[in-house]
């Protein structure tokens, strides 16, 4: 198979506002670029984008990549027009210091920023000081009056980066978590020629509250196995110790054989690994005790579905400066093309 991803359309995937549970625009514009490859195109109550094409056999395979990013949600105004937030999905408070947002109101968006103090007026003992989502406002730089016409409590502030390709190959944004996974299943309903599953690519929302979307979107689907598309930490950074890195930036798709919300199925679990070795698509394993994704969801529902999360690794996730590494993308998307196309037709579970 010929690999060639358009990297242009992640860009345009990061760039697009979609907080959990406003993820409406992402939804729009994949209907749009899917509708012409697919079989069938649904959005469900919840507003998971089903996309459908059939397969050569019976057998049903469901993919998951939630399209949902990490962000805020502005919930008081103060008298003089800064905004006070909570965050909506993990955030660490100390990544949004010094940033801009974009306040999406009904006017449209608003560019916000987050002060800090400078350093001629903080002591040492203020720097020395853990920040707190209390301690920091969005000032849109407007007069109080015109910022209370505009913006409203449950109006949502997106986190706010360009999109740059930079280094061997690397690629920096926000919201990769999990544009990447959204791109790469894109692409496999765009490449994918009358596979031997059925393939279900469900573009899930509120997977970053609670893996919400897949769990209501597994439970309308007869899935015989499951494969969610997702990032996941790359802890390859110094201060971490090399048994604390989760996965590596560059050494290829993480497969998962743990996290916190998932034991994969032993056989699907070799089948994928068999899959790289015999294809040569570059692979590693993820043990992520303490992450999840929509795996967690989709494995416990019906009668137990099984399921495996593919990973793209990912450097500095849920902040504004998410990195990956295309060849790692590209990896992901063989994996998963090669398992809906026949990869898997003799999988007996
Ligand atoms: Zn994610």
């Amino acid at each position: 198979m010929e690999l060639k991803l358009d990297f242009s359309i992640l860009k345009t995937l990061t760039e697009l506002p979609g907080i959990s549970g406003r993820e409406n625009a992402v939804r729009r514009y994949l209907k749009e670029i899917l509708s012409p490859y697919a079989d069938s195109v649904r959005t469900d109550a919840m507003g998971n984008l089903i996309v459908f094409k059939k397969g050569t056999s019976s057998k049903n395979l469901l993919f998951c990549a939630h399209m949902d990013e990490v962000g805020l949600m502005i919930h008081h105004i103060d008298e003089r027009g800064f905004l006070r937030f909570v965050t909506v999905g993990g955030i660490d408070p100390r990544t949004l210091l010094a940033q801009r947002v974009r306040v999406q109101t009904k006017n449209g968006p608003l560019l916000g920023v987050i002060g800090t103090k400078p350093a001629h007026i903080t002591t040492e003992a203020d720097r020395a000081k853990a920040v707190g989502v209390k301690d920091l406002c969005i000032d849109l730089g407007l007069p109080a009056q015109q910022v209370l016409a505009t913006v409203e409590p449950g109006d949502f502030a997106v986190l706010d980066r360009s999109y740059e390709e930079f280094g061997d190959g690397m690629v920096c944004a926000k919201a990769l978590d999990n544009r990447a996974g959204v791109f790469v299943l894109a692409e496999l309903v765009k490449a994918i020629q009358k596979p031997f599953y059925n393939v279900y690519a469900v573009f899930t929302v509120q997977e970053e509250v609670g893996l919400r979307g897949a769990t209501t979107a597994a439970f309308g689907i007869e899935a015989d196995v499951a494969l969610c598309l997702d990032t996941t930490g790359a802890a390859d950074i110094p201060g971490c110790a090399p048994q604390d890195y989760i996965t590596a930036l560059g050494k290829g798709v993480g497969i998962t054989a743990l996290d916190a919300r998932t034991i994969t199925h032993p056989v699907l679990f070799e089948t994928l690994k068999t899959i790289c070795d015999k294809c040569a698509i570059r692979r590693q394993i993820r043990i992520a005790p303490r992450g999840g994704n929509d795996a967690g969801a989709v494995h416990l529902s019906k009668t137990g579905v099984p399921t495996c999360g593919l990973s793209i690794p990912t450097r500095n996730i849920h902040s504004n400066v998410e990195i990956v590494c295309k060849a790692d993308v590209e990896q992901t998307f063989r994996l998963a093309y090669e398992a809906a196309q026949n990869g898997m037709e003799n999988l007996t579970l």
